[in-house]
């Protein structure tokens, strides 16, 4: 078997383990966003975007449909209550899900202004929730419903759930898409898609100071993705990043040195990690969902 690595720096073979290697556990999809581990169930949510529907895969047991319709939701993570937290581009909202099924709107608008569609989130340990919100899933109607944005401008959100006060973390971003803090939570990268549609447009993740009252200072960019695009990705314990690319995954340390690339067959859009050791990197890539264990476990999360 051809190795399912590629190392570019020395230090990435501590991160991978020898014996590992990259399962496809589901195939099927027309576009596999949003994955989001629930190590209380053991099992993990994903989206299918154009199908307007989520999966969710358990060891065992394989896929079932989560939710159909979805509101084409994209980007999902769970705050610290462990409530599903979603980016809906049909409604053009985020959303919680409460224990008991039902769905609380986080937040549909900035200042009367329906949001773009936003695509994907994290909720900080105060709770706060941030999220971005490019145009992707109002630029057609295959991933959404086409319409005019109202906004006019594609922001980064930061969102107070217990006042719903929703302000502008950053608006400085042709297409912000992927974020995720780092372990002790002083960076917040947070990644711009731009290339997708202009091919001078940026295709880089840039790191963001956290401030103690929220605001985010810096923004230089941390890493060029290449090729593809940081449409999503995670953080371990160490504080490295792991990235979707075009040609899989790939690992960044907090300096923003590339150590290797996990290959995979397909685009890669975003990736989690979970198992009962936060060591198994779930893999979301365009028609598929992969797997493969590495010597790394993900930030804790509920
Ligand atoms: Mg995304």
């Amino acid at each position: 078997m051809a190795d399912y690595f590629e190392v570019h720096d020395d230090r990435f073979h501590d991160c991978l383990l020898g014996n590992a290697w990259v399962e496809t556990l589901f195939t099927g999809s027309l576009w596999a966003e949003g994955p989001v581990w629930f190590a209380d169930g053991e099992y993990l949510v994903w989206s299918d975007i154009p199908n307007n529907r989520m999966l969710c895969w358990k060891e065992g047991l394989g896929t079932a449909i989560f939710r159909s319709p979805s509101n084409y939701t994209n980007g999902n993570t769970r705050d610290r209550q462990g409530r599903l937290v979603s980016c809906e581009h049909g409604a053009r909202r985020v959303t919680r899900t409460e224990p008991d099924g039902s769905i609380t709107v986080l937040a549909d608008r900035f200042e009367g202004k329906r949001l773009n569609s936003p695509n994907d989130v994290v909720v900080k340990s105060d709770g706060t929730v941030w999220f971005t919100d490019p145009p992707y899933g109002i630029l057609s109607d295959y991933e959404g419903y086409k319409a005019d944005s109202e906004i006019g401008a594609n922001h980064v959100y930061r969102l107070d759930p217990e006042s719903g006060a929703l302000s502008i973390a950053s608006d400085d971003f042709d297409k912000p898409n992927g974020l995720a803090f780092s372990p002790d939570e002083s960076i917040l990268y947070i990644a711009d898609t731009g290339a997708s549609h202009d091919p001078n447009g940026p295709h880089h993740i840039r790191a963001f100071s956290v401030g103690a009252d929220g605001r985010l200072s810096g923004g230089d960019v941390f890493a060029e993705i290449s090729p593809g695009l940081a449409d999503g990705f995670r953080l371990d314990t160490e504080g490295n990043v792991w990235t979707s690319a075009g040609d899989g995954v790939h690992c960044y340390t907090p300096d923003g040195t590339l150590l290797g690339k996990i290959l995979i067959p397909e685009k890669v859009s975003n990736c989690t990690f979970g198992g009962p050791r936060r060591n198994r990197l779930f893999i979301t890539a365009t028609t598929s969902l992969y797997a493969v264990y590495v010597n790394a476990r993900g930030v804790q999360t509920p």
